[in-house]
């Protein structure tokens, strides 16, 4: 790589906006602090690959015993305990000031995410004290229904928002945390876009024009977000972006980029990584974080201004969490 581009990943602020690993860590498998050699993504080699924010996802298995707030629970205490163990590594981030100190210590910032809103039991008391414990970006579903909206597995009832849904919008808005549209039924998608008055994001979702996967966006939802002032964030799982299912080539993830840049504007686009989140599946040049630099490596290979690689590494999601936190 030449010295360039490794300037310019290290100096620019690298935000990724979905990682998986805390189901890992909850299983006892892996620490966050600690090295190791599975999956895709801890803190000594996000370090490595000049990340500075994650947002760690708490998720519900139907597989894990307990509800959707107490699974939330555990995933908030597994966070909290990582936190505790690791502060010379991490820290937790709040908002995009936090962001700013952390990176400037040098260290790794941790914001915490829900990826579905099984996790809340359609109780808006849930996501208030989830807030307080520091929840900032809330995915409205995974593939599934709950009690919020229908996920993309339930495309054949064309369900949008419920009553709870549209509540939990509006009191998401209210507290500041940042609604996320990714694994979001289509007509869900369409009611979050026209009720919401704050930018919406989708953390890990592709272009649908460039490879028609039920996950991808079309460009009509592209705009739309983009008219919110959000930010949709490029991910690099296999099926996504094109008829690969274990291992894909790097450049259609950036053939999805330069399609969500010309649809979206440069203001509007950054990284959804999916880390730890779709078992074995990996794409060649970002089989872990430590690989991030090629995703800058591969920017420039493009051509986009240094101005655009900061914007997609970072500065959009930066710029929508001081809006919005
Ligand atoms: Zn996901």
């Amino acid at each position: 790589m030449s010295t360039d581009v490794e300037w310019l990943h290290r100096e620019s602020l690298v935000i990724d906006t979905h990682c998986d690993t805390l189901g890992r860590v909850l299983e006892g498998q892996r620490r966050l602090g600690e090295r190791s050699t599975l999956g895709q993504f801890d803190l000594p080699r996000a370090l490595e690959g000049g990340l500075d924010t994650e947002v760690m996802a708490t998720f519900f298995n139907d597989h894990r015993a307990g509800s959707g707030a107490r699974q939330t629970l555990q995933f908030i205490d597994a966070f909290y305990e990582e936190l505790d163990a690791y502060g010379d590594l991490a820290a937790l981030a709040l908002n995009a000031a936090d962001i700013e100190r952390i990176r400037a210590e040098g260290k790794i910032s941790l914001m915490l995410g829900m990826e579905g809103a099984e996790g809340l039991e359609g109780d808006l008391r849930v996501l208030r004290s989830c807030y307080r414990l520091g929840l900032r970006v809330l995915g409205l579903t995974w593939n599934r229904r709950n009690e919020a909206a229908d996920g993309l597995d339930e495309l054949g009832t064309g369900g949008g928002l419920t009553r709870f849904g549209r509540a939990l919008l509006d009191e998401c808005q209210q507290l500041g945390i940042l609604v996320d549209v990714a694994h979001l039924g289509p007509a869900g998608v369409r009611d979050v876009l026209e009720r919401s008055e704050r930018p919406v994001l989708a953390t890990h979702a592709n272009a649908h024009a460039v490879y028609p996967h039920p996950r991808n966006l079309t460009d009509a939802q592209l705009e739309a977000i983009a008219a919110t002032g959000g930010v949709v964030g490029v991910v690099p799982v296999p099926p996504f972006l094109g008829p690969y299912e274990e291992c894909a080539p790097l450049e259609p993830f950036f053939d999805h980029l330069d399609h969500l840049l010309r649809v979206m504007g440069e203001d509007h686009v950054g990284l959804g990584l999916d880390f730890d989140g779709v078992g074995g599946k990996r794409t060649e040049g970002i089989e872990d974080v430590t690989r991030l630099p090629n995703l800058t490596r591969g920017m420039v290979a493009r051509g986009y201004s240094e101005g655009t690689v900061r914007k997609v590494l970072g500065e959009n999601f930066l710029r929508v969490f001081r809006e919005v936190l």
